[in-house]
C-alpha cells in the first residue's frame, strides 16, 4: 500500500504523476492519491475578487485564512477542476479513478479549531471564523471497498468536522493520517522542490536523509513556511507506523517512480544500510 500526496504548487506535472500512477496500478500496486490545488486556488480566488490571505501561528506554521467564501472557492478548484482533471488523466490511461473530497463519505473527519492564534506584526490575535481543522479519523472501510472493487481513490481537502461542517485541512497531514489508517508502508509527498533543502532555494542543497529524531531540528533550522508542515506530516506518519516518507519532486518525468527509488529526501525511523547507499 502506498499513499501519494501531490501538491498544488506551480510546476507540478500532473501528467507525469498520472502516468506513474497508471504504471503502478498496472503492476497491481494498491494506492491512494491525495492532491492539493493551492496555486490555482490563489489565482481563481484573486480573479473572483477574494484574494488569498495567509496567517502564521505562534509556532511558525503558515496556513490559509479560510472563511466561508474561501471554502466555496476552495471546493470549486480542489474538488472541481483539479480533482476532475486528475481523474480524467487517469481514466485516459486506463485507471478507474474515482475522485472525491474528505467530506464525501466522511472519509476525513476531525475537530474544527474553534479559535486559532495568529501572529501579525509581532502581535498575537485570536481568529474565530476560520474553517480549519485536523483529520483524526479516516473512513478506511470506504477506501478499502473502492480499492477492492478496482477503483483508485483520488482524495482532496476539505475534510468534514465532527459537527458536519466543511473545513480546510492540510493536505500533507491528511495524507499522513490516511497512510497511517491504511497501514501504508510508504508515504510520498511530492511538490515543486527536489525535497527538503538545507539552503532553500538552492536545489543543490538537498538533504538526502532525515532520521525521525532529527525532524524537529531540520524543521526549525532549514524549513520555512509550507515545508515545515510537510515535515510535521512526515513526523506524524512515522509515529503512526508508516515505515518511510519521501519528500520528492513532482516536476519532470516519473516523479513517483523516482521517489520510490529513493530520489528526494527520505525520512525514516532509522537509516537502513540500503537507504544509506548512494550518498
Ligand atoms: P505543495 O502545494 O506542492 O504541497 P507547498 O508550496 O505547500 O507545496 O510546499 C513546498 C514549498 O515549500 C516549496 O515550493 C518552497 O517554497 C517551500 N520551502 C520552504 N522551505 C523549504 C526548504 N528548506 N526546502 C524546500 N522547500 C522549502
Amino acid at each position: 500500500m502506498i499513499v501519494i500526496k501531490v501538491g498544488g504548487s506551480e510546476g507540478v506535472d500532473l501528467d507525469a504523476v498520472c502516468a506513474d500512477v497508471a504504471e503502478l496500478v498496472g503492476r497491481g500496486e494498491r494506492l491512494v492519491l491525495v492532491h492539493g490545488g493551492s496555486h490555482l486556488t490563489n489565482e481563481v480566488a484573486t480573479a473572483l475578487g477574494h484574494p488569498p490571505r495567509f496567517i502564521t501561528s505562534p509556532s511558525g506554521y503558515t496556513s490559509r485564512l479560510t472563511d466561508r467564501r474561501t471554502i466555496e472557492i476552495f471546493e470549486m478548484v480542489y474538488c472541481g477542476q483539479v480533482n476532475k482533471g486528475i481523474v480524467e488523466r487517469l481514466q485516459a490511461r486506463g485507471v478507474n479513478a474515482i475522485g472525491f473530497s474528505g467530506i464525501d463519505g466522511r472519509v476525513w473527519q476531525g475537530p474544527r479549531k474553534e479559535a486559532i492564534r495568529a501572529v501579525e506584526n509581532g502581535k498575537t490575535r485570536v481568529i474565530r471564523d476560520n474553517l480549519t481543522g485536523k483529520v483524526e479519523t479516516v473512513n478506511v472501510s470506504l477506501l478499502d471497498t473502492l480499492l477492492d472493487g478496482g477503483y483508485l481513490p483520488v482524495l482532496t481537502p476539505p475534510a468534514i468536522s465532527d459537527k458536519g461542517e466543511a473545513m480546510n485541512v492540510d493536505g500533507d497531514r491528511a495524507a499522513a493520517m490516511t497512510a497511517i489508517a491504511m497501514k501504508s508502508a510508504n508515504l510520498l509527498i511530492l511538490s515543486n522542490v527536489p525535497g527538503v533543502l538545507c539552503d532553500f532555494p538552492d536545489e543543490a542543497s538537498l538533504i538526502r536523509h532525515i532520521n525521525s529524531s532529527e525532524i524537529d531540528t531540520v524543521a526549525r533550522e532549514y524549513a520555512q513556511g509550507r515545508m515545515r508542515i510537510k515535515l510535521l506530516g512526515a513526523q506524524e506518519a512515522l509515529a503512526g507506523g508508516v515505515e518511510q516518507v519521501v519528500i520528492g519532486d513532482a516536476r519532470g518525468d516519473n516523479p513517483i517512480l523516482r521517489a520510490l527509488a529513493g530520489e528526494g529526501t527520505i525520512i525514516s525511523e532509522q537509516l537502513t544500510p540500503a537507504m544509506a547507499g548512494g550518498d
